[in-house]
């Protein structure tokens, strides 16, 4: 999915549940800002790869134990593994969700290019038509009031 597109879903995770909305988008935030600039740096070859691996998740298990911070965070950051799994599979490319278990397994069919053109390529897909229901449902929660 487009990176503003988990953490809009982070904000709408936000107002169904009493997690913080800044702890929610940071965690969502993450595993992007972690893998894009480690494959454009060059470090790894694919743009999933630690980040994007469930096994990041384990980070967040001492950090929230010291609070609602951590387990914020890492919803968010769950809730990113989540959609990016939904987007490869609606796009029929299951064998890119196997990314999960990196460094274990790997994508069997990764996409492996950069983000800007990565947009290039998404746009009018399936699953961009299902990041357009997530962007409708937060407009339309962000137009109605909470009481
Ligand atoms: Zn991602």
């Amino acid at each position: 999915m487009l990176f503003f597109t988990h953490l809009a879903a982070a904000a709408l995770l936000a107002r169904t549940s009493r997690l913080s909305t800044v702890w929610l988008v940071v965690g969502a935030a993450g595993p992007d800002a972690v893998d894009k600039p480690l494959a454009m740096a060059g470090v790894f070859e694919l743009y999933h790869s630690v980040g994007h691996s469930a096994l990041s998740l384990l980070v967040f298990v001492p950090v929230a134990l010291y609070g609602r911070v951590g387990v914020a965070a890492g919803v968010g950051w769950a809730s990113h593994l989540l959609l990016d799994t939904v987007h490869v599979v609606v796009n029929g490319r299951p064998g890119h969700a196997f990314s999960l278990l990196w460094p274990l397994l790997e994508s069997t069919d990764p996409l492996a290019i950069p983000p800007g053109e990565f947009v290039r390529y998404y746009v009018g897909t399936p699953s961009f038509y299902l990041e357009a229901v997530v962007w409708i449902a937060l407009i339309a929660v962000l137009l109605t009031r909470r009481r």
